[in-house]
């Protein structure tokens, strides 16, 4: 049997902590794992930035609760779910995805968790594991399941590396280049292509 694992942001749902900088007009919040590899490092400089405009885990949901998945995302989860086991692999927080999770139907979700005051304010931010992406690839290998994966970042490399077969996704140029073993797909039905390709069964759109 197969696995699919999908990264989030950026693949199926627009990134976050953009959408939250556009709406508060904090633009040091653009900056996402696309500019800064090191993800702690690129996580303590948003939860300082939040603390410094007093801004809390309620503003956040405020902001969430208004996105919507990217365009064709829905159908693509649905289409890939009729052939695969499909796993959500994410950098973000389990507080931060509910309501985009329950549009697209709530598919199994591994991510993180927030760590939030009584008052609201974030505090800190837990990591479920070193490498966590990786790590869950690992893991379905000793089930002996195949996996294939797609992302779009730098953080979804080290993933798409120890699957069985890795796709990038509405990557960035520079991650194309720098990642050339991968194929590089910008659209929904070129990426149902490449799950089919890459899967050990006969498969149709
Ligand atoms: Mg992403």
């Amino acid at each position: 049997m197969e696995i699919a694992c999908l990264d989030l942001e950026g693949v199926l749902i627009p990134e976050i902590w953009i959408a939250f900088a556009e709406k508060t007009g904090i633009e040091e919040l653009k900056r996402t794992t696309r500019d800064e590899p090191n993800y702690d490092t690129l996580m303590q400089y948003r939860l300082n930035i939040l603390d410094q405009h007093g801004l809390g885990i309620n503003e956040i949901q405020e902001v969430i609760a208004t996105l919507e998945p990217l365009p064709g995302a829905i159908e693509f989860v649905n289409w890939l779910r009729e052939r695969f086991q499909v796993v959500i692999l994410s950098d973000t927080f389990y507080q931060f995805a509910q309501p985009l999770m329950r549009q697209l139907g709530f598919p199994t979700l591994l991510c993180h968790n927030l760590e939030i005051a009584d008052d609201g304010r974030v505090v800190n931010y837990h990591l479920r594991q070193a490498n966590p992406k990786r790590q869950a690839i690992v893991g379905f290998k000793s089930l002996y399941y195949r996996t294939i994966a797609a992302g779009d970042s730098y953080n979804d490399t080290t993933m798409l590396a120890e699957a069985d077969a890795g796709i990038l996704f509405h990557a960035p140029d520079n991650v194309i280049a720098e990642f050339p073993q991968f194929p590089a797909v910008h659209n929904f039905d070129a990426l149902k292509r490449e799950f089919i390709k890459a899967s050990n069964r006969e498969l149709t759109l």
